[in-house]
Order: structure tokens, then C-alpha cells, then sequence
């Protein structure tokens, strides 16, 4: 079968078929990026179903995104004497979709698709009921953060009883862990990562059952099994204990999800669990140039927890890893798009381009242009955008109101900055109405508040009225000494916080508010570009043929001719939070960022552009430390 592999084209090297043919017993694929690991489980599984005529029903194939899975299935339908018929029988797909299938299967009552939380708010609204019990208020608490702490506790297997908190943060967080699990449970909903404690526990409590799994499935493969985390490897060990024929892939290098309980130390330490398990390494690198590899390489190399690995690269060309130097992000957005057009102009398609980026809120240029210069792209997007995000809100409410003394939507958000309660604004319409103001006027008459409140409130409505005739940033500037733009934030902000942005989000505004002469100007800009970010998710259903805009998180696996790296500065790329502990003495967060740069850049077939803007978010930038050495 292999034979016939390589005749229609799908090559494959001595210890890539070395890794094809070894179908029994546990198998782990450590390699680094590029080096065909994906297609080794690919070919693998048509080589079991070919060869060894295995049936399709009894492998069980995990990748990490559902996206990953479909594009599996599809090779896989190009590959000889493979039949729709049997990819149909395969189970694949994420840890997640397999699993929900498993417990849902069983007990459907209690998964039915709408008990689940689906949106982060749904879940933000549980644990800000466990959160009131407690007296925390709703604007000063990080909820966000406390769902990422207790969804990494679930991850890791640890209930509420075994948080062990270290901090006083954490030991409200584990408080609201609790009652958070309670009130789920009272309501009969449950959250995504209970999909997989629940398959844990379905099977760890019924022996009868996990027996029929075990006969069942017959074969695993995990693609990306670096990014593995507690409970999804205690369930793949209890379904694979009776073969063992479980195969993983992986490369140490790339562990990008240790926020979400994923843990390099399990692929680390495979052959530990499973002593006779079979090692393969493959060492060629057939996606990217010799100069792209060997940059990659040399970056990585300085991390101190990793295996050593050998790379070799199949084919160079002229193309050497390129560095930039915008000025500022918008000149970033400016080059990028403008080398983009250049390059299609010569022939090259959209969706040979990538443009990769630390988080969301580093890709708000680029995005901004791309939109209008009209050329197709797609965003790859889970987190709210930009000027969605909640500072940004109340700072741009100041602004709408100052033009629109009426607009109940920006009074609402308002309402937020002033630490007021949302049932304020029914009252504030009631006022306007009787007293014939504006919602902005009723603010001065509010009764129900503090009197230092009140007292506020009568100075700062004039205000609106001198901000309408400002320039867009010297009226950011004025709000953020009105309000007290700091003491908010802190006031916000509370010690387990070390993500929050919000003086990040200012300093972004003003970047963007600095290009305007009115206020006016400027919100039409804003409200032109929240149109095109929900045009442009409509979009990326349908498109194919388009840019890519991506974090680097989820560019994981995938490749492209020529990619860009933005933000390349300290800061940014390692990100703020991880040099932070790092002066704290902890380097973990540090490694991870260098992986999360290594993976951006293995990303790049062709030709690789990292661009190292001299200032960000208008302050002077370092470039990244990562690479500050290749620059210099
Ligand atoms: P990552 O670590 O980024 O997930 P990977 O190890 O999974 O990478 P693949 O995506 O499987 O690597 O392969 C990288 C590229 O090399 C793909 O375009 C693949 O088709 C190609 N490739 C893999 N093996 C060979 C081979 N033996 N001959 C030619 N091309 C190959
Ligand atoms: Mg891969």
C-alpha cells in the first residue's frame, strides 16, 4: 500500500514509513516542526485501514481543532482505494467532540446541546451570582480571569477541595469555583469543560462500559499531543488499557496551551507511562527553507526545558527571514498590506499569506487596513474585538455622548465607568423625560446615590459640552483625567489580575484617535470598522481564497508560503504578563513565549517577515528579546 501511496504522489521518508507501519503497541512521534508528523497519522490511518484492513469504526483519531479533523478526512478521501464509505466509520475529531458524543450517547437528558454554557458571558453571568454571595463587586472583580483559574483547575483534574489556594485571590476564586459548580449543577447546564470531566467520571464509574469502549476502539492517534492536558490523557489511557495501540504526535517545542492545563511534561515523559512504548524521530523538515529552519532553530535552541532535536531542511531558495522596521503599528499594517499587494500582483494567491500576531488586540491596524484596501482576508477571531472590549466601550462613550447627549447605549456603558449600577439608566430616562434634559443632563439630578457620588456627577456633565469641541485626542486625554484613568483601572484591577489591559486599550485608542481632526470623524471610523469586523465573521464563513489573519495560537499545525510576524518587541512577543514573572523569577511563561515564537515561524514555507516596530501603543519599543541577537 505505501508503494501505491508514492506512486500517487504522497512520498514519505524511511522513518516516516518506519512510524506508518508500527500499527501495535504505544508509539510516540517526536519531532519538531514541519517534519511531516501530521501526515505520518494521515497515512497511518489509511495504511491501517488499506493494508492491515483494519475497520475504520475501531480508530479513533483526535486532532486539535475540528477544522484539523475535516481536512484530515478530506486528504484522506485523495488517498488510493480509500472510500468515503470508511472515513465515515472513523472516529475523529477533537477531544472534545468525541467525548460529548461518548456521554451523550449515554446519558442525553443531561447533555443536551442547550444545557450547555456556550459564550464566555453565559458563564460570566454563573459566577457572578456566586460572586454577589460573596459581596464582590461585579466592576471591580477580574470574573474572566477567575473562569480561566477554575476551567485550568478542572483541566487538571483538581476540585474545588484540592485548589490549595496560594494567595488570597485564589482563595476567593476557589470559593467561587464552588458555588459556580453548585449553581451549574441546581440548573442542569454545563460548560465545556465539563464535556471532558464528565466522560472522565461516566467512565471511571462504569467499569461495564468502559469495557465495550475498550473492545471497541481498537487504535488511537493524537495529532499535537504536546498541547494534551490531564483529563484528556487519563481518559485516552483508560480507553486505549486494553490494546495499548495508542500512537501520539508530537513536538515538545510547540506546547503553546499551558493557560488551559496543557502539559509538555506528558510527552516529555510518555515512555515513562508506557515503558515499552516504541520512539521515532524524524529529522527532515519538508515544509520550510533551509534559512527559515535554521532561524527557527537557532531561536529555540535557548530554551532550556526541551529535548534537542535535529533539523534538516529539503530545499532553500533566496529568501532570508526578513526583519522590518515600521515605525509605529500603523506604518506595521501599511508595509505588510502594501508587500502583500506587490506580491499578488506577481502572481502569488491571497491564501498564500498569513499575518500572525501575539493577541487580538496587536491585530487592530492590520485589520483596519486590510479592510479597506479590499483584499480578501479572513480572521480567525474568539475573542471580542477591539473596540468591543469593555474600557473601550466606556471611553468611546464619552465621546459619543459628548456629540449625542441622547445615546442611551453609550449612557449605558457610561454607566460602568462611573461605577454606577446598570438599573441607573431607567432612572436617568424617567429624569429626562419629567425634567425635559438629556440623559447626559439627568446624570447631575440622580437621587439613590452616594452624595460624593452626586457631587461628581453636577461637575463632570459640563464637561461634555467642552469635550464635543476638542480633537479626538486631546479629548481621550481629558476623559482619562476626568475619570481618573489609573485609580479606575487599579480600582478594576485586584492583585491575581496580571492580564488586564485596560491601559493598554487606552494607549491603543489614542493611536487610532490621533489620526482624526474631529470627534465626529473619528466614531464614524470606529463604528465603520465594528461594521466590518462583524461583516468580515460573516465572510470568513464562505471565503477560502483569502489572507489569513490569525493568532499565533491558532495558526498551531498549519502552513503558509510567506508569513508575517507583527509585533515583534518585548512586550508584546515575549507578552507584558510573562515578563513579569519572569522578574519574579519564574522563566516558565518566558519559555512558552519563545515556543509560541518558534511556532509562529515554522509557520513560513517560502519566506518569513517579522517586523519590529519602533514604538508601541506610542511608546518607545525594544525589539523582542527572542530575536533582538539575529537583528543585531
Ligand atoms: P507541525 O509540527 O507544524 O504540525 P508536522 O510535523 O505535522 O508540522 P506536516 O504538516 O505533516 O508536518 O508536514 C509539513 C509539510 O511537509 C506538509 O506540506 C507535508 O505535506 C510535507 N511533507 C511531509 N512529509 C513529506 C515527505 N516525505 N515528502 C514531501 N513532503 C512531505
Ligand atoms: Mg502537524
Amino acid at each position: 500500500y505505501l508503494q501505491r501511496l508514492m506512486q500517487s504522489g504522497i512520498y514519505l521518508d524511511e522513518t516516516q514509513m518506519k512510524a506508518v507501519r508500527t500499527t501495535e503497541g504505544p508509539l510516540l512521534v517526536l519531532a519538531g516542526a514541519g517534519s511531516g508528523k501530521t501526515r505520518v497519522l494521515t497515512a497511518r490511518t489509511a495504511y491501517m485501514i488499506c493494508e492491515r484492513n483494519i475497520h475504520p469504526a475501531s480508530i479513533m483519531l483526535v486532532t486539535f481543532t475540528t477544522k484539523a479533523a475535516k481536512e484530515m478526512k478530506q486528504r484522506l478521501l485523495t488517498y488510493p482505494e480509500i472510500r468515503q464509505n470508511s472515513i465515515s466509520f472513523l472516529v475523529t475529531g477533537t477531544f472534545h467532540s468525541i467525548f460529548y458524543r461518548m456521554i451523550s450517547h449515554f446519558q442525553p437528558e443531561r447533555w443536551q446541546m442547550n444545557r450547555l454554557l456556550k459564550r464566555e458571558w453565559q458563564r460570566e453571568q454563573l459566577i457572578k451570582e456566586a460572586g454577589r454571595e460573596l459581596g464582590l463587586d461585579e466592576r471591580e472583580f477580574a470574573y474572566d480571569q477567575a473562569l480561566q483559574q477554575i476551567s485550568y483547575w478542572k483541566n487538571t483534574l483538581l476540585t474545588p477541595k484540592d485548589t490549595e489556594p496560594q494567595s488570597q485571590w485564589e482563595e476567593r476564586v476557589s470559593y467561587l469555583y464552588k458555588r459556580y459548580e453548585e449553581l451549574k449543577t441546581e440548573r442542569g447546564q454545563f460548560d465545556f469543560d465539563d464535556m471532558l470531566l464528565g466522560c472522565y467520571e461516566l467512565l471511571l464509574e462504569n467499569p461495564g462500559l468502559l469495557a465495550r469502549y475498550q473492545e471497541r476502539f481498537q487504535y488511537f492517534l493524537i495529532d499535537e499531543f504536546q498541547d494534551i492536558n490531564k483529563v484528556q490523557y487519563e481518559i485516552m489511557k483508560m480507553l486505549s488499557n486494553h490494546t495499548k495501540n495508542l500512537c501520539v504526535v508530537g513536538d515538545d517545542d510547540q506546547s503553546i496551551y499551558a493557560f488551559r492545563g496543557s502539559n509538555p511534561s506528558f510527552i516529555l515523559e510518555f515512555d515513562k507511562e508506557y515503558p515499552e512504548a516504541q520512539i521515532i524521530t524524524l529529522s527532515e523538515n519538508y515544509r520550510s527553507s533551509h534559512t527559515i529552519v535554521t532561524t527557527a532553530n537557532k531561536v529555540i535552541s535557548l530554551n532550556k526545558q526541551r529535548r534537542q532535536k535535529q533539523m534538516r531542511a529539503q530545499f532553500d531558495n533566496d529568501h532570508l527571514p526578513l526583519f522590518f522596521f515600521p515605525y509605529d503599528e500603523e506604518e506595521e499594517a501599511t508595509m505588510v498590506v502594501e508587500d502583500i499587494k506587490e506580491r499578488i500582483r506577481q502572481g502569488a494567491e491571497p491564501r498564500d499569506f498569513a499575518i500572525l500576531y501575539r493577541t487580538h488586540a496587536a491585530s487592530r491596524a492590520i485589520f483596519e487596513r486590510l479592510s479597506q484596501c479590499g483584499l480578501p482576508f479572513i480572521v480567525e477571531q474568539d475573542g471580542e474585538s477591539f473596540y468591543q472590549r469593555r474600557i473601550v466601550r466606556c471611553l468611546l462613550a464619552y465621546l459619543r455622548l459628548s456629540l449625542n447627549p441622547n445615546n442611551e447605549e453609550a449612557m449605558n456603558d457610561l454607566l460602568i465607568a462611573l461605577f454606577l449600577k446598570q438599573s441607573a439608566l431607567q432612572e436617568l430616562k424617567a429624569i429626562s423625560i419629567i425634567e425635559d434634559c438629556s440623559l447626559v443632563k439627568a446624570l447631575a439630578k440622580l437621587s439613590n446615590i452616594q452624595p460624593f457620588q452626586q457631587k461628581k456627577l453636577r461637575k463632570m456633565v459640563p464637561l461634555f459640552k467642552t469635550l464635543a469641541a476638542l480633537k479626538p485626542i486631546i479629548a481621550l486625554e481629558t476623559i482619562e483625567k476626568e475619570m481618573g484613568f489609573e485609580e479606575f483601572m487599579k480600582k478594576r484591577g485586584n492583585e491575581g489580575n496580571v492580564m488586564e489591559k485596560g491601559s493598554d486599550d487606552l494607549r491603543d485608542l489614542k493611536v487610532v484617535a490621533k489620526k482624526f481632526k474631529t470627534i465626529s470623524a473619528f466614531l464614524s471610523h470606529v463604528d465603520e470598522m465594528i461594521q466590518a469586523t462583524s461583516e468580515a465573521k460573516q465572510f470568513s464563513k464562505q471565503q477560502t481564497n483569502a489572507i489569513q489573519l490569525t493568532t499565533i495560537h491558532r495558526a498551531k499545525g498549519l502552513e503558509y508560503k510567506y508569513v508575517y510576524i507583527l509585533g515583534a518587541v518585548d512586550g508584546c512577543l515575549p507578552h507584558d504578563y510573562a515578563l513579569d514573572t519572569y522578574r519574579n523569577g519564574d522563566e516558565l511563561p518566558l519559555e512558552e513565549e519563545r515556543r509560541l515564537m518558534y511556532v509562529a515561524m515554522t509557520r513560513a514555507k517560502e519566506a518569513l517577515f517579522i517586523s519590529v516596530p519602533e514604538m508601541r501603543r506610542m511608546k518607545k519599543a525594544h525589539a523582542s528579546r527572542f530575536i533582538k541577537y539575529l537583528i543585531e
